[in-house]
């Protein structure tokens, strides 16, 4: 394993996130998004995927917030916009049912060219190079660290002493470890689950005391930990997210 792509795992582990991949994947992100709102944009090679690709919802978003390379974005759009009408609008047409007639009776076929045409959109709309980049960039991630934890016992360490893994890093972690070793598996596993464990309970009980506090007879109790308990359940059920922000709670109750 080169140590380049060791680096970037440590450095994870090394610091304060609620979940280290999490770290990992919220910083290959922004690189990508650096990437795509930079000189990349105008290149050739580049415009040939996203004039094809576009980006996903949530990715577009991010590269509205940005607010950097508007004329490269609207470079792109346009022709992406061109490809889209181009490949999709026939399809609209071409879905429009014929009207039953006396002749012609009624026929079902309408109804599956609807939601061919319907299938065809939701699915040019999700296609999306930054998420393509982030899933196999991930993936590698997750191997890296298993291959760490087998191989460095100061990287073990770190792992079993991490906050938490969300659970959709943790399925990612799972399906790593079905490529190891058997035994291999039963050790990163174990520790895997113990370090689930240790944060998944006193989660739950931290969003109940969230609950309790709303009660006027727990008023004057301390919140403990539970004030942005709703955010880490968020963040711990679906990984890390903007719209997840903290100072969300502390406005709100
Ligand atoms: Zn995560
Ligand atoms: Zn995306």
């Amino acid at each position: 394993m080169e140590k380049i792509y060791m680096i970037p795992v440590n450095d994870a582990y090394s610091s304060e996130c609620d979940c280290p991949i999490c770290c990992l994947r919220d910083k290959a992100e922004a690189n990508e998004l650096d990437y795509y709102l930079g000189p990349s944009l105008m290149e050739p090679d580049t415009r040939k995927i996203t004039n094809k690709t576009g980006f996903c919802p949530e990715h577009l978003g991010k590269l509205n917030k940005r607010e950097a390379n508007r004329l490269g974005l609207g470079l792109m759009l346009h022709t992406h916009l061109k490809d889209l009408r181009d490949d999709i609008a026939p399809d609209i047409e071409a879905s429009i049912p014929s009207k039953a007639s006396l002749f012609k009776g009624r026929s079902s076929d309408y109804k599956t060219k609807l939601n061919q045409a319907a299938d065809k959109i939701e699915r040019r709309v999700a296609t999306c190079p930054i998420c393509d980049k982030l899933n196999d960039s991930m993936m590698h991630s997750v191997e890296v660290i298993c291959y760490m934890f087998l191989h460095d016992s100061e990287f073990k360490e770190k792992f079993i002493h991490a906050k938490s893994h969300c659970l959709p890093h943790t399925a990612m972690l799972l399906r790593a470890a079905s490529k190891l070793s058997q035994n291999d598996a039963a050790d990163f596993v174990a520790a895997l689950y113990e370090n689930n464990k240790k944060y998944f309970d006193p989660l739950i009980d931290d969003v109940e005391w969230f609950t309790l506090k709303f009660d006027y007879r727990n008023n004057d109790k301390p919140w403990g930990n539970s004030k942005n308990a709703i955010q880490r359940s968020m963040r711990f059920i679906a990984s890390d997210r903007s719209d997840f922000d903290d100072k969300q709670t502390r406005n709100g109750k």
